[in-house]
């Protein structure tokens, strides 16, 4: 934060803060896996998109950030951490309400891996719930930039606890599968895989998915997923950098399949954590 790298108590913000206030900033997540970033490169390039289409400036240039994103690791001592950037729209100093009299500012900070899905839930399977709320449309607010808006999410989490499921996936505006609290979401289905294509985050795993299909040859679109569909698949797997690949093997009341991990997600797993440490997918963190 403004320079200075403290520990995790001493890193505050003004309750001003527009980021804090109005949710006016944007954010990415990577994490280090062993001592290495995930593909770095697409993480920095979405948060730059955001931080550019939300009319912010950040303080530091592209190669400052990744110096400052590995020393914040190094520094933690973490060799697997989940790492977060941020660019906030900032204070005025005269309270403004005019966002262009805000000074916007960037915080980074580093704290050990957390992943959507604990072991048992790696192993087994999630169980999911599907919210009628609707994610916050796409000419609302654009999902390419990734934000702080999660009141939709966080409601769809409570309607899936209060079913007694695990977590949620919540619809897009014409009533199809979106996305869930921190993760996109695919199906698997006579042997190709979907996604949604509209209204959701374009995820980073999400992405990945896409690169180890084309791999491996197996078909994967972004389109359109019914909720009769989802019900309907031979797999369901959600994606995020906070997880990776993790398995889903039961929807609402009903087990997708014969309610076992399947094989085509096991085989995307596997070679998902197989990548991390690839030069060509990761970058090395220096630790003193
Ligand atoms: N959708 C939403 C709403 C998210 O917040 C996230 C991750 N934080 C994702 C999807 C997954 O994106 P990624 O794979 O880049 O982590």
């Amino acid at each position: 934060m403004d320079g200075q790298y403290l520990p995790m108590s001493e890193a505050k913000i003004s309750v001003l803060d527009w980021g804090f206030l109005h949710s006016d900033a944007t954010y990415d997540t990577v994490h280090v896996w062993n001592g290495r970033f995930f593909r770095l490169d697409l993480h920095l390039d979405r948060f730059f998109g955001g931080v550019e289409r939300l009319r912010m400036k950040v303080p530091y240039d592209r190669e400052t950030i990744v110096s400052i994103l590995k020393d914040c690791v190094a520094l933690s001592g973490h060799r697997s951490a989940y790492v977060e950037m941020i660019c906030t729209r900032g204070s005025s100093p005269t309270f403004s309400r005019d966002p262009r009299q805000a000074e916007n500012r960037f915080i980074a900070f580093a704290i050990p891996f957390g992943s959507v899905a604990n072991k048992e839930q790696l192993e087994k399977g999630l169980h999911v719930a599907i919210s009628e709320t609707v994610r916050i449309p796409p000419n609302s607010v654009d999902p390419a930039i990734k934000n702080y808006h999660w009141l939709d999410l966080v409601k769809g989490l409570f309607d899936a606890y209060d079913r007694g499921a695990e977590t949620a996936l919540i619809l897009d505006t014409n009533g199809h599968i979106a996305e869930g609290p921190g993760f996109n979401v695919f199906v698997v289905k006579d042997g190709s895989l979907r996604t949604p294509a509209f209204g959701v985050l374009p995820g980073i795993t999400r992405r990945t998915v896409f690169d180890l299909c084309a791999e491996i040859g197996l078909s994967a679109t972004a389109a359109d997923i019914a909720r009769a569909e989802i019900k309907a698949a031979d797999e369901v797997f959600i994606t995020s950098t906070a997880g990776g690949i993790m398995p889903v093997t039961r929807i609402d009341d009903a087990a997708i399949s014969n309610g076992q991990v399947g094989s085509v997600t096991r085989r995307l797993m596997d070679l998902y954590w197989r990548k991390h440490d690839d030069p060509a997918w990761s970058t090395a963190v220096i630790y003193p």
